[in-house]
């Protein structure tokens, strides 16, 4: 799961922030492809290298595993400002995202306690998958500490319905998908959690897009696939749901590429990396969620082989000390 979301992370590092058309000739004949010269944040980066999105969901799961599967919002708030001093200092321009700096900027000043911004980008939902990791649907009451895990860790950056709807959701998909759910099955659970998600924040489900897609389904979206093809696959998901780092657009659209691949993490992470835009987001979230919800490929052997290696990471032992958390006493 972990792997697969590194995949999707890498395969759209070099598309992110072009255009749907720029980012889909880049990907024509290579999966993994360096970023090209003129990239605006990570120009010239090595082909399979991760970005932000994989450094801060290890964050996110080093700092559960290290505080036993509790959330502390002033320790991971420093880990964020450190991760974030320490990729200046490499050069790197992949850094925190608008809502994330804003509000550990205010918590340099005052303090985690009192930090509260409603941001509604989709760095809620990258960093979330540990959430899911380590926490069961099953039974009603480990769901309910799901979704008031999700709200704790949104609060400084990301308190908004918008944010923590869409990172309910992903951290319940991912979770229903361990608990041994198919893809279809935890998209209806993850629509329940973020139904009740939306009414424990005081907002009105109705008005948020997985409102409508929980209503519209994915028939049309996979009818233009299927009739049209990618190209026209792909435009149509630009144009209906969006690539923007808003959570209502990228966290949507990752969703559905999940929908459209539910067998295949790598044909979702490389669909959300020719669509440009937050393309690394999108491909990272969708690609895990099938991959949770128990969908794999032979590509993804060596995809992930490759991002691995190329990143020296180690996900599996990592994955499993935070599996081991499920069915954990609560204080
Ligand atoms: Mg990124």
């Amino acid at each position: 799961m972990l792997s697969a979301f590194a995949v999707g992370d890498a395969m759209g590092m070099p598309t992110q922030l072009l255009s749907r058309e720029r980012a889909s000739a880049l990907l024509a004949d290579g999966v993994f492809v360096k970023a090209p010269s003129d990239h605006e944040i990570c120009p010239d980066l090595p082909a399979g290298t991760i970005t932000d999105d994989t450094d801060q969901a290890l964050l996110l799961a080093d700092h559960l595993i290290d505080h036993d599967g509790e959330f502390d919002s002033d320790a991971f708030a420093a880990s964020l400002l450190e991760w974030e001093a320490l990729m200046r200092a490499k050069g790197s321009l992949d850094l925190l995202g608008p809502s994330t700096k804003a509000a550990l900027e205010l918590v340099a000043a005052d303090g985690a306690a009192n930090v509260s911004l409603a941001g509604t980008t989709n760095g809620a939902s990258m960093r979330i998958p540990a959430v899911g990791l380590i926490n069961s649907v099953i039974p009603a009451t480990e769901a309910q500490f799901l979704v008031d895990q999700v709200r704790a860790v949104n609060r400084i950056s990301h308190n908004s319905w918008q944010a923590n709807v869409a990172a309910t959701f992903v951290a319940v998909v991912i979770s229903a998908g361990l608990d041994g759910f198919d893809l279809d099955t935890a998209f209806n659970v993850g629509f329940i959690a973020a139904e009740l998600q939306a009414e424990l924040m005081g907002a009105d489900f109705g008005q948020s897009v997985f409102a409508r897609l929980r209503d519209a389904g994915f028939g049309e979206i996979s009818a233009v696939f299927a009739t049209l093809g990618e190209h026209f696959g792909l435009e149509y998901l630009e144009g209906n749901l969006g690539t923007s780092l808003d959570s209502e657009q990228s966290v949507v659209t990752a969703v559905a590429l999940a929908a459209l691949s539910p067998e295949d993490p790598y044909q979702a992470a490389l669909w959300g990396a020719k669509l440009g835009g937050d393309s690394d987001t999108i491909a990272a979230i969708g690609a895990s969620m099938v991959a949770a919800c128990g969908g794999w490929s032979s590509q993804m052997d060596w995809a992930s082989e490759f991002v691995l290696t190329t990143n020296t990471l180690e996900l599996n032992e990592r994955a499993e000390r935070l599996v081991a958390f499920r069915g954990r006493k609560h204080d």
